[in-house]
């Protein structure tokens, strides 16, 4: 070795392992979730979500998230009478790139649960056999690709419920979704992603201001912010205004440098991929 080639090497070192440092510290970012923006590099994440195929989804909500520009999810119940007399508008919302999810055939729920006087015996999923229930489901799902020409997609629980015959079939549906979707909870971080049991928010006649605040809360502590609506305008008891709904969906069509909007299966396969990469 020449001295000069040695001086040369003595000058290289401490840029050398600057160099190791900087590599390093990529290589450690790309593990990691990003603290600051841990959402497809995005702050926080939204899902809107819209349950049992109601009339003002197609006539109030699409044309609203059309403006925008945003994807949502459309939990579909297929018994639902707007569902079966408007099938090419439901082919339309698939075709524009929503995510049609599936919500059962029937929307059967726990009869034995206080409130749940409305509901009609037959359908006592408490009294269901989880080898119908699952059918159900079997069902739905063929119906849904039939719409969309789709094989995956999430799930929203009927009511929130997780039992049928008094046992849990939550594993049992976990390979037939991407993920599925609870009633309440609080949005969770990207790390602390359950996928079948997702948080949402249920929307109750709830003004502007406070759906915009979950969204403004969602950006501070980087979570992910599901929205459970279910009539927009009317057509059903749990109800918000057509006017909130549209300066909600306008402020995130304004925030989307801040804010992933996307459908729950594109952002449960996601967050997949992430948890997958981080163990
Ligand atoms: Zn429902």
């Amino acid at each position: 070795m020449k001295p000069s080639q040695s001086r040369s090497m003595g000058k290289i070192k401490p840029c050398f392992y600057r160099r190791i440092f900087v590599l390093l510290l990529i290589l450690f970012s790309a593990g990691s979730y990003g603290a600051d923006s841990p959402w497809n590099g995005k702050s926080a994440a939204v899902s809107l979500t819209y349950d049992d195929a109601l009339g003002v989804h197609i006539d109030n909500v699409a044309p609203v998230l059309a403006q925008n520009d945003l994807l949502a999810t459309f939990y579909v119940t297929s018994n639902s009478w707007p569902l079966r007399s408007r099938l090419d508008d439901w082919r339309a919302i698939a075709t524009s790139g929503h995510e049609l999810g599936n919500h059962t055939l029937f929307h059967p729920c726990a009869g034995d649960k206080p409130g749940r006087e409305w509901l009609n015996k037959e359908l006592y999923l408490n009294e269901w056999s989880e080898q119908r229930y699952i059918g159900n489901l079997n069902i739905n799902n063929t119906l849904l690709q039939a719409l969309d020409g789709k094989t995956e997609r999430s799930f929203a629980y009927p009511c929130g419920d997780t039992e049928v015959a008094g046992k849990s079939y939550v594993e049992t549906i976990t390979p037939m979704f991407t993920a599925a979707r609870m009633v309440g909870g609080t949005p969770p971080t990207i790390d602390k992603v359950d996928l079948m049991r997702i948080p949402s928010h249920m929307v109750m006649g709830d003004s502007a201001e406070k759906l915009i605040s979950l969204v403004e809360a969602g950006i501070k502590n980087h979570t992910w912010v599901v929205f459970l609506f279910h009539g927009v305008g009317g057509e059903h008891g749990l109800n918000v205004s057509k006017e909130a709904h549209a300066e909600l969906v306008n402020y995130l069509g304004k925030h989307k440098k801040d804010v992933w909007i996307a459908p729950v299966t594109d952002i449960a396969n996601y967050v997949k991929d992430k948890q997958k990469a981080k163990k």
